[in-house]
């Protein structure tokens, strides 16, 4: 036995008598404390204490307290041999013979130095995760015990739902919940896939304290304690609310341009379906009027040879008409060919001059019948390579439209020219046009008046820029509502 207990390298193993002067010594003892057996046995045990110990009496106190109870355990620091300290479990055992003579003490220590300082290693760290998590601002990071009930907060968690420590903790997690959340045991149910699974994630709204909502990601995670037992629940909660906000308004974005571009495709699709219509419509328009035309210049030749006047006056009439209805037809038809691309210009060099001098002059009779007076102000001819009739069709168009919005007063026609360019300019004193319809007027089938004021088919102005433009030319307007308008065009002589 004796050896045995002196062969212990782990514990120091000795005896004290019953005034606590140590008996024995073990290997445990000598390596723990550095003491040999020959310069301890004898000595009072209260050498291994502190001094401030042995002056407050401690080690009397102990043997005491074990002889009054048997037994005494405590951890405390020690002092070795060389001045150094170390933590020591020490348990003492009172000892008593077969008389019940207390004849001494049994003393035990381990040295848990080390176990010591990594328990405080422990505590330290324990420590400082929970500063870090008390002082999280962005995140709400908060236990629950098994029950959700709310065991900590942080300052995220009370800048996010507006509640300090003091107002929630102690109180059922549910209190974030809108009420259908929890109507439908919402709360519940999410501790239940955390105690299932471990854990639980999922976005949703939230209730602060002032009541309005917020969208949030919250992950529940289960805390086990070392036996596997749920003791409670982490709770981090992430505020999404302003992500949310700039996620739908993406996502609204998103729908408008796509709804948008559904429009601007049927609208296209019209456009192609309408174009189709006219050219199909014009062509077959063209057909049967030719053949028209064919017949009422023969009938007149007859009548004219036949000599009855009122009737050749009539049959006259009528091809005035078929005139007409050619004019509408070729202009739908020029419609098409701008669309398509086709448009041909045939370019010779011809007089500028006499070709509005000859427009002017053929229109000077109906215009007069609408009540206008045309003034042509033009001088020498003026010699510019030009499509003569794609030109005369612009100078008929912007005379008759003076006529059509000229409100009967006079009209006046400018011709001018530099070296490289021919300037006409037709001014009127009728309608005019608003300014925000000024843009427009010129696009294909825009118009800017009522058409049971107006009849036309807003074509006039479209095909006319586009053979302005076919010459290198401009178009411009200027114009007040009720004042008149005036249109230029510019197109080069060469
Ligand atoms: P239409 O005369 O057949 O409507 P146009 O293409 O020639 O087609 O003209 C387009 C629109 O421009 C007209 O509907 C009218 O509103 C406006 N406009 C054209 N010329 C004049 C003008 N001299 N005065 C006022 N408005 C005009």
């Amino acid at each position: 036995m004796r050896l045995m207990v002196e062969a212990v390298v782990d514990y120091a193993i000795f005896m004290l008598d019953v005034d606590g002067h140590i008996r024995s010594w073990n290997t445990g003892a000598q390596r723990l404390k550095g003491y040999t057996a020959d310069e301890v046995v004898g000595q009072h045990f209260s050498i291994f204490y502190a001094e401030e110990d042995r002056q407050s009496g401690h080690p009397d106190d102990e043997l005491r307290q074990a002889k009054r109870d048997g037994r005494y355990e405590e951890e405390g620091w020690r002092i070795r041999k060389d001045g150094t300290q170390f933590w020591a479990n020490v348990v003492i055992t009172a000892l008593f013979d077969e008389h019940g003579q207390h004849i001494g003490f049994t003393k035990v220590t381990r040295d848990f130095t080390e176990r010591r300082f990594a328990e405080e290693r422990l505590r330290q760290s324990e420590e400082r995760l929970r500063l870090l998590v008390e002082s999280v601002k962005d995140y709400a990071i908060y236990m629950l015990d098994a029950d959700g009930v709310i065991t900590t907060w942080n300052a995220g968690a009370q800048r996010i739902k507006g509640y300090t420590a003091a107002e929630v903790i102690g109180r059922h997690f549910s209190i974030f919940y809108p009420p259908e959340a929890i109507a439908a045991g919402h709360p519940r149910h999410e501790l239940e896939i955390a105690t299932k699974e471990g854990r639980y994630e999922e976005e949703g709204w939230r209730v602060r304290k002032d009541g309005t909502r917020l969208w949030v990601n919250v992950v529940i995670s289960a805390v086990y304690d070392p036996s596997q037992t749920i003791i409670g629940f982490a709770k981090v909660t992430r505020d999404l609310t302003d992500w949310r906000r700039i996620e739908q308004h993406a996502l609204q974005a998103e729908i408008e341009a796509v709804n948008e571009r559904a429009r601007a495709s049927e609208a296209q699709r019209m456009v192609q379906v309408r174009d189709e219509f006219i050219s199909v419509a014009g062509h077959e328009l063209r057909t049967p009027l030719t053949a028209l035309q064919l017949k009422l210049q023969g009938l007149e030749q007859a009548v004219t040879k036949s000599g009855a006047g009122k009737i050749a006056e009539r049959v006259q009439g009528a091809l005035r008409q078929v005139d007409r209805l050619n004019g509408l037809v070729e202009r739908l038809l020029d419609v098409s060919r701008i669309v398509a691309g086709s448009l041909a210009m045939k370019l010779e060099d011809a007089d500028f001059t006499a070709l509005v001098r000859q427009v002017v002059e053929d229109l000077r009779e109906p215009a007069l019948q609408g009540g206008c007076e045309l003034r042509l102000h033009a001088h020498d001819k003026i010699i510019a390579r030009c499509d003569k009739t794609r030109m005369e069709q612009v100078v008929v168009n912007l005379v008759s439209n003076a006529i059509k919005y000229g409100e009967r007063k006079p009209i006046d026609i400018r011709l001018e020219t530099t070296d490289s360019s021919v300037l006409l300019v037709v001014t009127d004193h009728g309608i005019g046009i608003a300014l925000e319809d000024i843009d427009r007027i010129f696009g294909r089938f825009e118009r800017a008046v009522p058409v049971r004021h107006y009849g036309g088919l807003g074509l006039g102005l479209y095909v006319t820029r586009n053979i302005v433009e076919a010459h290198g030319g401009t178009i411009k307007v200027t114009s007040r509502a009720g004042q008149g308008s005036t249109f230029m065009i510019e197109v080069p002589r060469r």
